[in-house]
Order: structure tokens, then sequence, then C-alpha cells
């Protein structure tokens, strides 16, 4: 154990840089499918040159309401990953990244390296988790 390692709270700045650049791209990558799904979902079915007849008999329509939930799923899910790719930036900015958010210890490397905006580690996400109802 080096001297660094104690220090929690500070990353290296190389690391703390290329996972920035990555968080930009995602947040890009994000923001980018938002715009087009919403584009998407605010065009009629007759202008996206689909199938253009009427959708009379139900199951139709049942698949196009879903269709439509889908993406609305979709949609809610990019949000939250865009919020978390933020505050993942904004706590570059403040030099808090890679500490938890709940017991300040150090996120392992290997769990930013596979998810840049990580919060939490492992053990305090499965707690976070567990505290909610439903999902
Ligand atoms: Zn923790």
């Amino acid at each position: 154990m080096s001297a660094i390692d104690v220090r929690v709270g500070t990353r290296d700045a190389a690391f703390v840089m290329d996972m920035k650049r990555r968080l930009v791209q995602m947040r890009r990558e994000l923001a980018n499918e938002s715009v087009s799904e919403a584009r998407e979902l605010a065009t009629p079915a007759t202008e996206r040159g689909e199938d253009t007849t009427p959708s009379q008999h139900p199951a139709d329509v049942a698949s196009d309401l879903e269709a439509r939930e889908f993406v609305l799923t979709r949609r809610l899910i990019d949000a939250r990953e865009l919020q978390d790719v933020d505050e993942a930036l904004a706590r570059i900015d403040a030099g808090t990244y890679g500490v938890c958010i709940d017991c300040g210890r150090p996120v392992p490397a290997e769990r930013l390296e596979v998810r840049p905006q990580a919060a939490r580690d492992v053990e305090c996400l499965r707690r976070a988790r567990s505290g909610q109802r439903g999902r």
C-alpha cells in the first residue's frame, strides 16, 4: 500500500481525465438518442413510411401502444442515465469523483472502468437498491 492509496478521494489525474472523456462522450450519445426518439414519437406513423393502413384492429392498436410505451420507457431510462452522467461530471469538477457517495470509500477503479458514472461501490449500491420498493 502506497501513501496515495490511503488518501481517500484522490484519484490519479490521468484516470479521472480518461473517465471524464468517456462521460462527456456518453452524455453526447444519450442526448442525441433522446432527441431523435422524442422526434419519432411526435411523428405520426403515416409520415414515417410505415404501415399506412389505419389501426382498426384492436391488436394493432395494442401493439402501437406497446411500441410507444417501449420508447417512453427507454426515454425514462436514458433520462436517468443522463442524470447519472451529469452527476459524475459534477463530482469530477468538485474533486470527489470516484468516492462512494454513501460511505466515502473509494469506488474500485475496475468498477469505474465498466461504469464511469458509478456513484457508489457495489455494497452501497446493493443497499440502496434493496431500500427501493417494487424494483
Ligand atoms: Zn459505499
